[in-house]
């Protein structure tokens, strides 16, 4: 989160009466009897915040009615909705810190009203005891856990952490996945490149497939894996873009396509197909396969981290 969001969310802890934790940037604590948690759903959008608080209602979770009239009834209230044991209130956007800190109150205030008036008691995310709770961060993400399964979730995630260190990657079996996946990559160049659009999509298509497909048949995507996924994403990009040039040269010329794809070079040499296009063209879906790229791998290796990360807020 950037450093502005995070001192924002400071000031609206204290505001609220909330505690604030800077690693994880959550807002916690215990409003009239709940304990709640406040983030934003998508940090990409920090201030469409969402006020999550575990509670029970003995058989009875919130309905689809009982949320839109909640929400209805107050305006900052854009959702209310009950998933398992996680009731989840999620506010309007507000870039304004005096109108967000104001909704943030507003919304608590309602929130807890309504659950206080609705019999709901406090208990753990994910088992629903009502045994004393914890706000935590597990597996990267917040949430409100007895101590039980808290302890229960980082072991097991410790468990398949070492199996997937201890699990050999198969560099032959990534190989043939990614190049698997890259075909994917090679079709969406060609059919989008025929509907006449050098498109974002197809660079990013090609790289998610050829990683996915490297993680899935070698069993897991190490920086060897991303190396030999960048060789063939340069490869196979270049071929799915002779590929699609054939394909517009085959139904010119009306010739098959292997006589088309080879005869991309002469063409090229006769300005029979004008070179700039031809290069500029090749140049952007290197580009977007770069964009496409560059983002997955920091997304995997960020969940990695994530996976593993583990503590209590209130200690
Ligand atoms: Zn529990």
């Amino acid at each position: 989160m950037k450093k502005k969001v995070l001192q924002n969310y400071a000031q609206l802890a204290s505001r609220a009466g909330l505690r604030f934790e800077a690693q994880s940037g959550a807002i916690f604590g215990l409003y009239n009897g709940y304990k709640v948690l406040v983030y934003p759903e998508n940090e990409n959008y920090p201030y469409i915040l969402t006020v999550s608080v575990s509670a029970t209602r003995p058989g009875n979770p919130i309905s689809k009615a009982e949320g839109k009239a909640f929400s209805k009834e107050h305006k900052p209230v854009n959702s209310l909705r009950q998933d398992g044991y996680q009731v989840k209130m999620t506010l309007g956007q507000m870039t304004n810190q005096e109108k967000l800190a104001a909704n943030l109150t507003e919304g608590l205030n309602a929130l807890t009203s309504f659950l206080r008036a609705n019999n709901f008691q406090n208990c753990c995310q994910t088992c629903g005891s009502t045994n004393p709770t914890e706000a935590c961060v597990a597996g990267g993400t917040c949430m409100q856990l007895c101590y039980n399964c808290f302890v229960n979730l980082q072991q097991n995630q410790a468990v398949a952490s070492t199996e997937k260190q201890k699990k050999k990657e198969n560099i032959i079996g990534g190989i043939v996945g990614a190049l698997i996946g890259s075909l994917l990559g090679v079709a969406c160049i060609i059919v989008l490149g025929q509907l006449g659009y050098v498109a974002a999509i197809s660079g990013v298509v090609m790289a998610v497939c050829t990683m996915k497909g490297y993680d899935l048949l070698g069993g897991k995507l190490s920086i060897t894996g991303v190396i030999i996924c960048t060789v063939i994403m340069l490869v196979m990009t270049y071929m799915g873009n002779r590929l699609d040039w054939a394909v517009s040269i085959a139904m010119e010329l009306d010739v098959d396509i292997a006589t088309a794809f080879r005869s991309v070079p002469l063409l090229l040499e006769e300005e029979i197909i004008d070179s700039a296009s031809y290069w500029v063209n090749l140049f952007m879906v290197y580009a977007f396969a770069l964009l496409g790229a560059v983002p997955t791998v920091r997304n995997t290796m960020q969940n990695q981290k994530k996976e593993s990360v583990f503590y209590r807020l209130g200690v």
